[in-house]
């Protein structure tokens, strides 16, 4: 069983849950930058698929009373092929396992904060059902997602519509409970998000103040702590050129001393600070959240 972690800072406390990992090829991972030099950070297999986590962040709120998850994994609707392609591992952790593990059930989340809406992000809202229908797995939950992403995931260019699947989409949106929000609002006091749009347009990265710390969910911007260096930017994103200024922007915004990054898709580092050396940016302590 994987070690879980979390922290207390009234009115919140913060719990890590791994829902799975799975691998993606590592040059798409790391676009322009060459196998030379990303090898010397991470391992690659015999396929050249790095090892991915899926891992999410439960907030619970004494001062409201809310308990809201961001992301929630891949989720296990796939056939055998698509599970072959990306390795997927739920031996090492299901997210069903690890709210149980945290003291949780699904039925006790108030709010799922899409990041946004990739099948690595949100594919855990449904699952197959014993008659192979879809089911809701949070059956209580308000669903959030950014209005600009929430258009492009229902409008995608040939390129991203393999990333969003069918079967993740409806029955978020036949739900009811779907909430399209705008930059920079406010869940509550000490909750926030900003959005960045060079990934996917319209990707919310949840800000959770600490007395004082800030913890920031990267999600897709910096997948992993590998992808700090400014140009280390993934094949994958829609718009490179806008994630090069949004990660100047926001990397200068993380060297405060009070900054602290969560890191969704990282297998070995779950939190991190960043230092700058000169005009570069870097990895600076690799923590856990029970560190913060
Ligand atoms: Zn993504």
């Amino acid at each position: 069983m994987v070690m879980l972690t979390k922290t207390a800072h009234p009115p919140f406390t913060l719990y890590s849950v791994e829902t799975g990992r799975f691998k993606l090829d590592g040059g798409a991972m790391f676009g322009v930058v060459p196998k030379t030099l990303w090898s010397r950070h991470i391992e690659s297999d015999d396929k050249n698929r790095i090892n991915m986590a899926m891992r999410c962040l439960l907030i619970k709120s004494e001062a409201t009373g809310r308990t809201y998850l961001i992301d929630n994994g891949s989720g296990h609707k796939f056939d055998e092929k698509f599970s072959s392609i990306y390795g997927f591992d739920y031996a090492h952790s299901t997210l069903e396992g690890s709210l149980k593990q945290q003291g949780f059930d699904a039925a006790g989340i108030t709010d799922v904060i899409f990041s946004h809406l990739h099948f690595d992000h949100c594919g855990g809202t449904t699952r197959l059902n014993e008659e192979g229908n879809l089911e809701h797995v949070f059956p209580n939950a308000r669903y959030w997602v950014v209005e600009s992403h929430w258009e492009t995931a229902s409008r995608p260019n040939a390129r991203e519509k393999s990333s969003f699947f069918p079967e993740n989409l409806g029955p978020i949106s036949d739900s009811g409970r779907l909430n399209l929000i705008k930059p920079g609002h406010v869940y509550e006091d000490g909750l926030t998000n900003m959005v960045m749009n060079g990934h996917t347009i319209g990707q919310q990265l949840p800000v959770v103040h600490l007395n004082g710390k800030r913890l920031i969910f990267v999600a897709d911007l910096l997948p992993t702590h590998v992808h700090i260096p400014l140009p280390w930017i993934m094949g994958y994103d829609m718009y490179p050129a806008t994630t090069l200024e949004e990660k100047e922007e926001f990397l200068a915004g993380c060297i405060d001393g009070k900054t602290y990054l969560f890191f969704e898709h990282d297998a070995d580092c779950e939190v991190g600070t960043v230092e700058k050396d000169g005009k570069n940016y870097r990895i600076g302590k690799k923590l856990t959240l029970s560190d913060i």
